[in-house]
C-alpha cells in the first residue's frame, strides 16, 4: 500500500529510490532568487523589491512564495496529477516545494485553498489546492480552512477583462464565510494571471482577513502574455 501511494522509483527517470530522485528534483524549474516578493515575477532590479507593475497596482495579497516556473518537467507532472488524476504527485511535489522555499518566516495562521467549482470537484474528484494545503498544513502545523471558501461560478478570461471589470467579475466568483483568523495563505497550485487569488483574496480580506499571503507551487513567467 506504502508502495503504492509512494512509489519507489523516481516518477520522472524511472530509477529505483525516492519518488523523485535528487538528480529529478534538483533538475525542476525554479523561479530565479531575484523576484518580486509580492507577485514572485522574476525581475532585473534589485533583490527584495517588489516588480514596477506591483508597485503600480499592488494586488491584493501581501506576499507570494512560489517554488518553480511552469516550465517542462514540471507542468506535465502537474498536468499528470490534476487532469489525469496521477493523486501520488501530490506528496512529491508538496515536498519539493518545501525542500526549495526553505524555512518561512511570518507563517499565517491558517491556510486557505482557492475552492473548485462543485462541478468541476464532481468530475475530476479532488481539489489539487486542498491537497497541497492538507500536506502543506500538517508539515507546518497550520490549521487548513477547508469549508470557508465557496466558487460560486468558473472564472471568465480575466485577463482579457479591464481592471474595473476584473474587480466588478471578481467580486462574484468567490464567497467566503466570516474567518476566525487575521492571517491567512491562499493555497493554490499555479499562478498564472494572479486573477483567481486576486479574488478570492478580495473576499478573504472582506471576511475579515488582516493579511493575505498566497502559496503556489509555480508561477507561469510570462503572466502578461
Ligand atoms: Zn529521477
Ligand atoms: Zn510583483
Amino acid at each position: 500500500m506504502l508502495n503504492f501511494l509512494y512509489p519507489a522509483r523516481c516518477l520522472l527517470c524511472h530509477l529505483p529510490g525516492r519518488a523523485i530522485c535528487q538528480d529529478c528534483l534538483a533538475a525542476l524549474p525554479r523561479l530565479p532568487r531575484i523576484r518580486c516578493p509580492q507577485c514572485a515575477v522574476p525581475h532585473t532590479g534589485l533583490a527584495n523589491t517588489r516588480c514596477a507593475r506591483c508597485q503600480l497596482d499592488p494586488p491584493p495579497f501581501s506576499a507570494c512564495t512560489a517554488a518553480f516556473s511552469y516550465a517542462a518537467p514540471l507542468d506535465q507532472a502537474i498536468h499528470q496529477w490534476k487532469y489525469h488524476g496521477r493523486l501520488v504527485w501530490t506528496r512529491v511535489l508538496a515536498e519539493s516545494w518545501l525542500e526549495t522555499v526553505g524555512p518561512l518566516t511570518e507563517l499565517p495562521e491558517a491556510l486557505l485553498p482557492v475552492p473548485l467549482h462543485w462541478r468541476r470537484l464532481a468530475s475530476r474528484g479532488f481539489n489539487q489546492a486542498g491537497l497541497l494545503a492538507r500536506h502543506w498544513g500538517r508539515a507546518l502545523d497550520i490549521p487548513v480552512l477547508y469549508h470557508y471558501a465557496k466558487r460560486l461560478r468558473h472564472t471568465r478570461q480575466h485577463a482579457r477583462l479591464g481592471r474595473s471589470e476584473r474587480l466588478q467579475d471578481s467580486e462574484t466568483i468567490f464567497q467566503v464565510r466570516p474567518l476566525p483568523v487575521r492571517h491567512v495563505a491562499i493555497i493554490d497550485d499555479v499562478l498564472t494571471t494572479g486573477g483567481t487569488v486576486s479574488a478570492l483574496a478580495r473576499a478573504a480580506l472582506t471576511a475579515g482577513a488582516e493579511r493575505v499571503d498566497v502559496w503556489v507551487l509555480a508561477r507561469t513567467l510570462h503572466p502578461h502574455t
